[in-house]
């Protein structure tokens, strides 16, 4: 079958967290990026789904910042648009950066073009085509029709590994009942925010369980939360809970985005007569894509374990740092919280980057090369930027070192990221 053609250097494949930082850094550095998109806007889980809230770039107990660079920056630019605030030690995951996901939707497509790389919505990364362990071309699907884009480098940011599975890299997918579940987000406006506030988290907890046991109801989470957003009288919920769905079979995910509107009906009606302060607010919007925690994580080079993350390991490869706890959303009705000790943090070693068998694929955020348990730590939001923005760094040093990926020297890689104010 023969496709329209095109090539650039890096091709960046998914415009979430992770790959927004990748193609900004591999295109500071010079070179012809592509990042492509299937949504209509770039941030993926952080604001299709309407995620609002960055944890993960500080230790949960302390105030130590450990992610700098591009993730930062973005965070500044928000806090300088005024569409950002911190939320001090917030449940489980230490303090936040609660912000108006539109003007983020703005800021990261903004600081894309600024970088100099291409960016394409609405497109589809489809069949990838693959000779002696390279990747020699990704087939793009959308209204044009199909384009084949051949690069130096792939770049697989999709959150599910679609690129790496294609190529045939290996990788591992817990049973559906033990993938962490999916959740759609829910804003409300109108709320009396201080009447809000009255009822402890504990409280909510022990209303939603009266709310079951009353008949009335079926919440599936009894110890979700909702917090306040930059606007008076809006509030953002976390509460849905979809479980035992693997999110990389299309039927099962369109079965998921109904069942998380269909909770999202019932948590509402339950904060409007449970809750004081919710009693004239109104739903003002949903998930345009339901919240994938976790699907496929591909095997790397290293695969990172919940040891790792509990005893807050170090390695000589490390491109990031990350102090979040093990954030395990099960299929009960609790949540799994396990800590990094004395709340240190540890590094994410760039091989958990590195896919075995290919040589020019690279992936960075949630698919990383981890195990459930530390994949459900590694996948804030910090860390996917900040592995996109290494992800980026190293496939400039692997295209200039004419070398695999998991070639490149990695004082040159640690000594690049440094430079631009990379937290390791
Ligand atoms: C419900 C929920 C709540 C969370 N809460 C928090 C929180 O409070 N704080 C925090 O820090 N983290 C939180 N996280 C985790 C964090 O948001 C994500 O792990 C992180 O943002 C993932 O980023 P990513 O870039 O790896 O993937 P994604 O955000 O999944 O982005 C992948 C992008 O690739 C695109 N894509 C996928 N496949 C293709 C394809 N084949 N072709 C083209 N494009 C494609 C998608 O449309 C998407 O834009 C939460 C996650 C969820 C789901």
């Amino acid at each position: 079958m023969s496709y329209t053609q095109k090539k650039v250097d890096v091709l960046v494949l998914g415009g979430g967290a992770a790959g927004v930082c990748a193609a900004i850094s591999a295109a500071r550095a010079g070179k012809k990026v592509l990042l492509v998109e299937s949504q209509g806007c770039l941030g993926g889980s952080r604001t299709a789904t309407g995620v609002d809230t960055f944890y993960g770039f500080y230790t949960p107990k302390g105030q130590q910042r450990i992610v700098g660079g591009i993730p930062w920056e973005i965070a500044q630019l928000l806090t300088e648009a005024n569409a950002a605030f911190e939320r001090k030690n917030t449940y489980g995951a230490g303090t936040g950066i609660t912000y108006d996901v539109e003007i983020l939707k703005v800021i990261y497509e903004q600081s894309v073009l600024d970088s100099g790389a291409e960016l394409l919505y609405h497109t589809y990364a489809s069949r990838v085509h693959v000779s002696d362990g390279y990747i020699t071309g990704v087939v793009l699907a959308n209204k044009q029709g199909l384009t084949e884009v051949s690069a130096n480098i792939y770049i697989d940011t999709t959150g599910d590994g679609d690129i790496a599975a294609r190529s045939g890299a290996p990788f591992e997918k817990s049973d559906a009942a033990e993938l962490q579940s999916l959740s759609t987000i829910f804003f409300m406006a109108n709320v009396d925010i201080s009447a809000a506030k009255s009822v402890s988290h504990d409280e909510l907890a022990a209303r939603m369980r009266k709310a079951n046991q009353s008949g009335h109801y079926s919440l599936p989470r009894e110890e979700g939360s909702w917090h306040i957003t930059p606007h008076a009288g809006v509030i953002q919920a976390n509460m849905v809970r979809v479980s035992g769905v693997d999110a990389t079979d299309p039927y099962a995910l369109t079965l998921a985005e109904v069942e998380g509107r269909r909770q999202t009906r019932q948590y509402v009606r339950f904060l409007k007569e449970y809750v004081a302060g919710f009693e004239d607010a109104f739903l003002v919007g949903t998930s345009h894509h339901i919240g994938i925690r976790e699907t496929r994580r591909i095997q790397g080079e290293y695969m990172l374990t919940e040891e790792d993350v509990v005893i807050g390991r170090k390695f000589e490869d490390g491109i990031a740092c990350c102090g979040a706890p093990v954030e395990d959303h099960g299929a009960g009705k609790d949540t799994r919280w396990v800590y990094v000790k004395d709340d240190g943090y540890y590094h994410i070693p760039y091989r958990c980057l590195v896919p075995k068998e290919i040589q020019n694929l690279l992936v960075a955020g949630r698919c990383l090369s981890a195990t459930h348990s530390a994949q459900a730590s590694a996948r804030n939001s910090a860390q996917c930027m900040a592995m996109g923005q290494a992800a980026g760094t190293a496939a400039v040093i692997s295209l200039e070192q004419h070398v695999p990926v998991s070639s490149i020297p990695i004082p040159l890689l640690l000594e690049r990221l440094r430079s631009q104010d990379v937290v390791i």
